[in-house]
């Protein structure tokens, strides 16, 4: 038994307000107040401090450290004006600056800004720790919202007319909190998961970047799913095989009964190629501009559409596995374990190009992996070694090569395999794919060594 997520994100459409976007106002009062981040920072040795307390367990004093229970306990009576502490400490009067907050937003206010300091300030200790000059965290932003608890967010989706769309939110606008209205960018596929009975919502999230503002909407579903060792022992097992690659991004094959039964080739329509045209055009940007500025990224357009391009073509391929995995229930899904194609000596496009594309692989095994899972088919990683240069069909070890005008020519990374034992000859990731299928039973070149005795 277990739980698969998934998270689905509305937009808040921030454009021009003759286009239907919020006004440039209602943008500012999204941004958070940064209060209880410098405050935590201010007073950082708060949160290294060690409790002492009696165990039950070992009957003796111990220490711990201190929780987060406890620092948002002593957090609000430092800051907040309550009966029982009505002066807070000078310069760090939060009911002061910030009247009238719901106290429950306060509280994922304060949670949150100690879980970002926490984890800022051990980054930065180890930093320190590992000696080099490089690679200083940065200090925690308030870009990314708390959770919204209930009563700080509303969607109203059933009474709107149209695609007029709204989401009321709960915001601070300098003066006082109010609930102001976002336009929404709302699709279909948004309320038909929203409307999913099967997975339970949970508190959404506000997430703000740069340029947009959405609201993120987790949900979550029990998951009922055989463990594997029972599933290896069934005769009727079907294996769904993924080979991952750069040009074939997936070939995924389907086995039971020893006998392959379904094979699909999802290719990257020209992906690799449009990816390194872009980077060939980054670098002579680059060329020609001269010395970057310093903490200025250049070509940001361009990256965001090599970033959107690969992260599209991750959704389209994990939906294709899974989709397969949907046509056999109870099958189990099988991924080589990931190795890295490096390229050396060729130009640094092409180097950026294939780190691209070893990304992209990882992306899909991830989001391939969870779709499954919400399916109820687990995943398993098997051993890589080989997959490429041996037959699938009879084990030898074979050749790859490729037909360059006509002319067959032996190469190490030849689109074809052939054997030259049982002269099988087939696509080379397919023969790869299948393989898969054998690493994971453990049959020819991937049986489990023998442990020597005495
Ligand atoms: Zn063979």
């Amino acid at each position: 038994m277990g739980q698969a997520t998934r998270t689905t994100k509305l937009l808040l459409d921030l454009g021009k307000r003759r286009q239907g976007g919020a006004n440039t106002g209602k943008r500012a009062f999204l941004t958070e107040t940064a209060f209880y981040i410098d405050f935590f920072l201010t007073h950082a040795d708060k949160l290294a401090e060690r409790v002492s307390y009696y165990s039950e367990e070992h009957l003796e004093m111990r220490e711990r450290a201190i929780s987060a229970n406890e620092l948002l306990t002593w957090a609000e009576a430092c800051t907040v004006a309550t009966k029982a502490h009505p002066h807070p400490w000078p310069g760090w009067n939060f009911s002061e600056r910030f009247a009238d907050l719901p106290f429950a937003y306060r509280r994922s206010v304060i949670k949150d800004a100690i879980g970002k300091v926490r984890s800022y300030l051990s980054h930065r200790a180890n930093w320190e720790k590992s000696g080099q000059k490089q690679g200083k965290p940065g200090l925690p932003g308030a870009s990314e919202h708390p959770t919204l608890y209930q009563g700080t967010c509303e969607l109203s989706l059933e009474e709107a007319k149209g695609m007029a769309r709204f989401v009321r939110l709960k915001v601070y606008d300098g003066k006082m909190w109010r609930w102001a209205n976002y336009p929404v960018t709302c699709s279909r596929y948004f309320q038909q998961r929203q409307r999913d009975l099967a997975w339970e919502q949970q508190s959404p999230l506000l997430v703000l970047t740069k340029q947009t503002a959405a609201l993120h909407f987790p949900q979550t579903k029990q998951v009922q799913a055989k463990k594997v060792k029972e599933s290896k022992s069934d005769p009727e097992l079907v294996t769904v095989a993924v080979d991952l690659n750069v040009k074939n991004l997936a070939v995924i094959t389907v086995r039971q009964h020893q006998h392959i039964m379904e094979t699909l080739f999802v290719t990257d329509r020209g992906l690799d190629q449009q990816r390194y045209r872009h980077l060939k055009r980054i670098a002579r940007k680059q060329r020609l501009s001269g010395k970057p500025v310093a903490g200025e990224r250049s070509n940001q357009q361009l990256w965001r559409h090599v970033r959107r391009m690969n992260a599209d073509a991750a959704h389209q391929v994990a939906h294709r596995i899974a989709a397969v995995c949907a046509k056999y229930p109870g099958c189990v899904l099988l991924f080589e374990r990931l190795r890295k194609i490096k390229l050396r000596g060729a130009s640094k496009s092409r180097r950026v190009n294939r780190k691209q594309a070893n990304q992209l692989r990882g992306t899909i095994n991830q989001t391939a992996r969870e779709q499954a899972y919400a399916l109820g088919v687990v995943t398993v990683e098997t051993n890589a070694h080989g997959t490429s240069q041996y037959c699938s069909r009879c084990g030898a070890r074979g050749e790859r090569f490729s037909i360059r005008g006509g002319v067959r020519s032996k190469e190490q990374w030849g689109k074809l395999f052939s054997c030259p034992v049982c002269h099988y000859e087939a696509h080379a990731d397919h023969n790869a794919s299948v393989n898969v299928h054998h690493s994971f039973y453990q049959e020819w070149h991937w049986q489990p060594k023998l442990k020597r005795s005495g």
